[in-house]
């Protein structure tokens, strides 16, 4: 059994990882206007990756009998003018999310909810892989992004991810 404590901030998390695809989805949109089609596709790509997250926190919840509430997703408030804007969002937005994966593991430890410890640990791991891939994108582009030619390159580099589904399955 879950606590309410622990079911309402798995359930809030479900809306925020839907928010971090939607978001994701913007800065698609927005590198699809700039021609930068390897840079839409690598976010179209986190976009899908978001998805599977809010689908698993819902797995979760649904497999421990508790109720699943969704929530409005909000309008993703990141204002993008500069090429660079969507990766330095992207960062403090994988930062945030990291905290709130880490408040759910407080409370569950607080709890004594070692199920819920044991399958927040996956996003733990998955947090600080985010973080790195968010970080190294925004280092390419200071190092290449300027020069046209670095740019063409990086956006070629970026173009070639491909969807996998997460390792997580429940
Ligand atoms: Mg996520």
């Amino acid at each position: 059994m879950l606590t309410e404590k622990v079911s309402q901030l798995l359930n809030d998390q479900i809306t925020k990882e839907f928010y971090s695809a939607y978001l994701y989805l913007g800065f698609s949109n927005f590198y699809v206007e700039q021609g930068l089609n390897g840079f839409a596709n690598w976010y179209q790509v986190q976009a899908q990756e978001e998805w599977d997250h809010a689908m698993l926190f819902l797995q979760y919840l649904r497999n421990n009998d508790a109720k699943v509430t969704l929530k409005a997703i909000g309008k993703p408030s990141a204002a993008l003018k500069d090429n660079k804007d969507p990766l330095n969002a992207a960062l403090a937005h994988e930062q945030y999310v990291t905290s709130s994966i880490h408040a759910i593991y407080e409370a569950a430890v607080e709890e004594k909810d070692y199920r819920t410890m044991q399958f927040l640990d996956w996003f733990v791991k998955e947090q600080g892989e985010e973080e790195a891939n968010a970080t190294d994108l925004i280092k390419k582009m200071e190092l290449f992004g300027s020069d046209a030619k670095g740019l063409y390159m990086l956006d070629q580099e970026l173009g070639a991810r491909t969807y996998t589904a997460p390792s997580l399955t429940l």
